[in-house]
């Protein structure tokens, strides 16, 4: 089967590999037919992670499942079933698992994902085939009506920025929200999405990018500034969150947020990065981070978007076909979304399959 690799900074390329077989009565197979990069990809694209290449990648995507173990089938799932692939691999019966901290799973190596080579090589999400263990746990059911394409990144980057803001505003109804961007990111825009939906108050969006401050118009910020980095706002914000992927904005987020108000800082930093201890000490900040934990939050998330409450459609590239993503990927500089156009003819009649239908028009016309 055909497998999307990261050779070395700038060039993907399809590999030919063995296809992924059942192991375990948990496990299920499952054929991506919609996925999209993640913030992390471009970086990894770039050059810019510690990660050994080459490797399968891609951990962003909604899949259909094309076998199950017989555990698996006990629990529910069955052959055709769309699903939403979370990027960790977990049980859901460890203490850490049950504590709702997925991603820190005891029962799979550490940093298990698809996407990465970081906790062993389970396969990318552009693959044709990928083995998901104890499925049943890791898989959430994609609803009647939300479109593979819209929920792609509901495997992190959605959910990542859920957890950013929801949790922060339960405990602080209607504060306003601070969300330091950074040029081609998605992170923030989906805070930015999510802020809109779940406060009354002022959702301020800052990032140097024209482009990402017009969609986070769109999406629903109140306030926007195009500008580089501060060293702090004018303001004070009840919550901010830093998703720049620049130690600069993770700062100015911390500097801007009000006496005993939160930091959630979503960026990946591989480094150390300089804190400014002071400010958070003497302002009783909290500064909260940790790996996105996906899996818990996928339901509440499907959810407002099957409701409509946010759609997250703008922040993606679209368009564009599976075949494409070898030679778009490292040419985009914003998220994008893929869709398998072998699959359209099959099952796909909502905008999946007109993107599919769309992308065998535009392939040599790439944004
Ligand atoms: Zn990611
Ligand atoms: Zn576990």
């Amino acid at each position: 089967m055909r497998s999307l690799m990261y050779v070395k900074p700038h060039l993907l390329e399809w590999r030919e590999v063995p296809a992924p077989t059942l192991h375990s009565g948990t496990d299920a197979l499952v054929r991506p037919i919609a996925a999209s990069t993640c913030d992390l990809d471009r970086r990894i694209v770039d050059g810019g992670t510690p990660m050994p290449a080459p490797f399968a990648i891609g951990h962003e995507a909604v899949g259909e499942i094309t076998d199950v173990g017989d555990e698996a089938a006990a629990a529910g799932l069955r052959q055709g079933m769309r699903v939403v692939i979370p990027w960790h691999l977990s049980c859901g019966q460890c203490a850490t698992c049950r504590a709702g901290l997925p991603a820190n799973c005891t029962s799979t190596p550490h940093l298990a994902a698809f996407g990465t080579p970081l906790g062993g090589r389970h396969g990318g999400l552009f693959d044709d085939l990928v083995r998901v263990p104890y499925a049943a746990h890791n898989l959430v059911a994609l609803p009647d009506g939300v479109d593979p394409a819209t929920a792609a990144s509901c495997s992190d980057n959605i959910v990542d920025a859920f957890g950013a803001v929801a949790p922060h505003l339960q405990a602080r109804p209607g504060a306003d929200v601070l969300v330091v961007g950074g040029p081609g990111r998605a992170l923030g825009l989906f805070v930015v999405m999510f802020a809109a939906a779940l406060t009354t108050g002022e959702v301020v969006y800052l990032d140097k990018d024209p482009d990402g401050v017009a969609l986070a118009v769109r999406l629903g910020a109140t306030r926007t500034l195009c500008q580089d980095i501060p060293e702090r706002m004018e303001d004070r914000y009840p919550l901010t969150v830093d998703a720049a992927a620049d130690p600069a904005g993770l700062a100015c987020a911390l500097r801007s947020t009000a006496p005993g108000g939160v930091c959630s800082a979503r960026s990946i930093y591989f480094t150390d990065v300089p804190l400014p201890y002071f400010d958070l000490y003497s302002g009783s900040v909290t500064l909260v981070t940790g790996l996105p934990q996906v899996t818990p939050h996928v339901p509440k998330v499907l959810d407002l978007i099957a409701a409509g409450a946010v759609d997250p459609d703008p922040v993606y590239s679209q368009g564009l076909d599976f075949d494409d993503a070898a030679e778009a990927i490292p040419r985009l500089r914003r998220k994008a979304v893929f869709v398998r156009s072998t699959h359209q003819n099959a099952t796909t009649t909502g905008a999946s399959g007109r993107i599919a239908q769309r992308s065998a028009r535009t392939r040599n016309n790439i944004p």
